[in-house]
Formats: C-alpha cells, sequence, structure tokens
C-alpha cells in the first residue's frame, strides 16, 4: 500500500476541541474540493514528489522522502517522534485524508496498532469512505463548509448526511465552522440548525460546535470583525448551547 504524504511532523495543535495538545501531523495529499482560503496548497493535488519528515519532534529537521511511500515508511516516522516526546494522538490531516480511501484505512489500522489515538481532520465531505476507517479513530473533527466562505458549494446534504455516520458509528466528534466577513447568515443559520438537530437524534455527548474566524491567506484577505463573531455565537448558541469561538492559534504563536 502506497500513500501520497506531504509531511510528518510534530506540533501544538491549534485549532477546535485539541486546541494547544502536542500530536504529530500526517498530512496526507489530495483534495476533493477547493476552498478560497486554503492554507496547505501544496496538498491539494496528489502527485508524486518529496514528502518532509521532521527529525526530531518541534525542531523542523525536515529530511525528505520519496512520495508516494510505504504505509510502514510513514509509521515508523511516527513512531520515531513518539519515542521522542509524549503525544496526545496523532492527526491525519490533509489535504483531505478520506480522498486517498483506498489505502488510508491500512494507514489507520497501522496506526492504532501502534497504541496512539487517531484524529480525523475531514472536511466532511465523503461519508462513503468514513465507515471503513472508523475502527481505529478516536477523534473526528469535521469541517462544515460554507459556499459563501469557502467559494465551494459542497451539499447540505452531503455534510448532514457525514456528520450522522460519525454519530451513528459512535465517534467523538466535533464540527469546526469557518467564518469569513461576507458569510451568508442564512446559510450559517441552516449549518447550525442542522448540527443541533443531528445531535438531537443520537444518545451520547453532543458534538461541539467551533466558530473559527478566518485567518486571511490566499484568495481570501480579509478576517471577519470581533462584532459578528459575537453576534454569529450568540445566534448559534440560541440554537446549539456548546458553541465556541476559537481562532488558529497556532498561528498566533507563529507555529506550522
Ligand atoms: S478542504 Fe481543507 S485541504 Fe481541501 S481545499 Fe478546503 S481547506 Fe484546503
Amino acid at each position: 500500500m502506497t500513500l501520497f504524504v506531504s509531511e510528518v511532523f510534530s506540533a501544538i495543535q491549534g485549532e477546535a476541541a485539541l486546541v494547544g495538545e502536542r500530536q504529530i501531523f500526517v498530512r496526507l495529499m489530495g483534495c476533493n474540493i477547493r476552498c478560497h482560503y486554503c492554507d496547505q496548497p501544496e496538498a491539494l493535488e496528489k502527485t508524486a514528489g518529496t514528502c518532509r519528515m521532521e527529525q526530531t519532534a518541534g525542531r523542523r529537521d525536515w529530511v525528505g522522502i520519496a512520495s508516494p511511500m510505504d504505509t510502514e515508511v510513514v509509521l515508523e516516522a511516527v513512531r520515531r517522534l513518539a519515542d521522542q516526546v509524549p503525544h496526545h494522538s496523532v492527526s491525519l490531516t490533509g489535504g483531505e485524508p478520506l480522498f486517498q480511501r483506498r489505502v488510508v484505512p491500512d494507514l489507520v489500522t497501522g496506526l492504532a496498532r501502534l497504541g496512539t489515538r487517531v484524529m480525523l481532520e475531514t472536511n466532511g465531505t465523503l461519508p462513503g469512505a468514513l465507515a471503513e476507517v472508523a475502527e481505529g479513530l478516536s477523534f473526528v473533527s469535521m469541517d462544515l463548509k460554507l459556499p459563501s466562505v469557502d467559494g465551494e458549494s459542497v451539499s447540505e446534504a452531503t455534510q448532514e448526511e457525514f456528520l450522522r455516520t460519525c454519530l451513528d458509528l459512535g465517534l467523538t466528534t466535533w464540527v469546526k465552522l469557518v467564518v469569513g466577513p461576507a458569510i451568508d447568515r442564512m446559510e450559517f443559520a441552516r449549518a447550525v440548525t442542522m448540527v443541533a438537530e443531528v445531535a438531537g437524534c443520537f444518545p451520547g455527548p453532543v458534538p461541539e460546535l467551533f466558530l473559527q474566524p478566518l485567518t486571511p491567506f490566499a484568495l481570501a484577505s480579509e478576517a471577519p470583525g470581533p462584532d459578528l463573531m459575537l453576534e454569529l455565537q450568540a445566534e448559534a448558541l440560541r440554537l446549539h448551547p456548546r458553541t465556541r469561538v476559537i481562532p488558529q492559534t497556532h498561528k498566533a504563536i507563529g507555529q506550522l
């Protein structure tokens, strides 16, 4: 099994429920959509090239390895970093990790065998691929994509199906919604309502909703102001009381 991998490194998680936790990031290549604000343009295409692998946890002392690569090479890189510093978990990120759906289950199984918890960081658009990796996952961080923010036209029904599948599989899940200055308030209300309604259909922990103010990057040059974030959180709290606002803290501290 070979995987297209962009980088493997140790860092402080800067977003959502695990903010501040130390994680090993495995960034897989390929994504099925193109968000205006995407800060990982080099991971969007599944192309052969060089993957950078950190040798010492947190030092950014990269060594280039040919990608695609065998799953075992990725597991060895994770093992090396995990041996140096205690990590909370591995973040499987991208790109969109489920885009390599044929080989990702093998990676998740291997990571679980190492004894590490795995967090899937996903755009929440490929529900059909989720069940194949679910067994080895500890957490799912699912994005909610709004056309007025990302410039894509992700189907609301698909995102709902993804969230339902997560909860149906019993996965600890939270939802992250990036907020841009031109956010459509109807789209926003529908998205929050969907989360609240789906959450109400399942027993167990209610998925938290994280509103993440957009960090300007690429085609998105403006961040939302504090007044807008206050208004949106107030609106969301009336529908879904488990709503927090967290910006990208790794960027605030100048971390990769
Ligand atoms: S889903 Fe993520 S990786 Fe894909 S384009 Fe959007 S921000 Fe970039």
